[in-house]
């Protein structure tokens, strides 16, 4: 291979074990895997085709994605978590099979003014406390008597948590109530859990849960790391010079990093326009040669700078994991104070995807 030489390997079977790990946590739901934003950077579709034996059922964040999927020959049902954003959206979902959440109560209306063949599966949001989307808890139970003859036998009620993830926060329980009441009054069944309600809330589990973070391998749940999940995504990059450096000496803008004693600098091939995180501190670790090693110097837009003066084995070419199988995507987000679902996701166009 010519050219740039890093590479983000996605490995397909680490995707399945993670899969029927959390699925397996939850044998009376259905899991649906979350695939927006590019399967959190892994590839849509490469994901979408992987997973298709085993799930009835997708979800991306709206309408392009979804089209994306659909003419790659991705033939399940696909929810739209966003919603349609323009009525002409709505028959598009019909015709392409494609499940819509009605998050506001003018959606109702836009389906209202449709042919009945013209109408999508419907899923319905309630905001029970998150405020982002989602019809207000206090008008919810109006809502849905005035608008019930557009419920179809495929119809979820479906909330999201706030903090899911702390696991002595109150308010995921709180969000439950609210929702379980709702869905009792309407006979509606529902998806709320995403991946730390999953691994953590077990309580929440219902007809359907939503599993993203889980599903790559990133921790759902920073204070209870998951030792049963897999990393799926390895970042690699290679060495493209190397230097020995005095005392006294800096290295990169800013000249944020000094050496202490007589220092060698290895120059890797990837940088924030690759997605790797600009503010990652000092002594973010990589892999290389069986080895940990720290950045030092500040994060530029195509390359990064370790000290590998204790690795002596390190030659021009040779790989460097910047997170995967060998340093966790949590770690590395932990240095550059962010979550692993930011780093994933922001792996940008430019570093090819390889499948194994
Ligand atoms: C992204 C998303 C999910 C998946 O969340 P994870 O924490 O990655 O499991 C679930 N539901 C909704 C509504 C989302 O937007």
């Amino acid at each position: 291979m010519l050219g740039r030489q890093t590479i983000a390997t996605i490995n397909l079977s680490a995707l399945e074990h993670n899969f029927d790990y959390f699925d397996g946590l939850a044998l009376n739901s259905k899991t649906m895997p979350v695939i927006k934003a590019d399967a959190y950077g892994h590839g849509a579709v490469e994901v979408a085709k992987a997973l298709e034996p085993k799930v009835s059922a997708v979800a991306v964040a709206f309408l392009d994605e979804a089209e994306i999927l659909r003419n790659s020959g991705i033939q399940l049902p696909i929810l739209l978590l966003e919603g349609a954003m323009k009525p002409e959206e709505l028959s598009i979902c019909a015709r392409e099979n494609f499940w819509t959440m009605v998050h506001r109560k003018e959606q109702f209306d836009w389906l209202r003014d449709l042919p009945d063949i013209q109408r999508p599966t419907v899923w319905i949001k309630i905001d029970s406390g998150m405020h982002r989307l989602g019809i207000p808890i206090s008008e919810a139970a109006k809502v849905l008597s005035d608008n019930a003859e557009l419920f179809c036998s495929d119809t979820i009620l479906c909330s999201h948590f706030a903090s899911a993830d702390e696991l002595a926060n109150p308010m995921t329980l709180s969000q439950l109530s609210s929702v379980l009441a709702l869905s009792e009054q309407f006979k509606l069944p529902l998806s709320l859990s995403n991946s730390p309600a999953i691994q953590g809330w077990p309580q929440t589990h219902q007809a359907w849960n939503r599993l993203g973070i889980g599903l790559y391998g990133g921790d759902a749940i920073i204070e209870q790391p998951n030792t049963n999940v897999k990393p799926v995504m390895t970042l690699v990059s290679k060495v493209i010079a190397l230097r020995t450096i005095d005392a006294g000496e800096t290295v990169g803008y800013g000249q944020t990093w000094t050496a202490q004693r007589k220092s060698r600098i290895a120059t890797l091939a990837i940088g924030y326009a690759d997605g790797y995180p600009r503010h990652a501190k000092q002594g973010t670790p990589a892999f290389i040669n069986g080895q940990r090693v720290g950045l030092v110097g500040r994060v530029s837009m195509d390359m990064i700078t370790f000290d590998v003066t204790d690795v002596e084995t390190v030659k021009y070419h040779d790989d460097v994991e910047l997170w995967g199988e060998n340093i966790s995507v949590d770690e590395v987000a932990s240095y550059a104070d962010t979550i692993s679902y930011d780093l994933l996701a922001g792996v940008s166009l430019r570093v090819k995807r390889c499948y194994v």
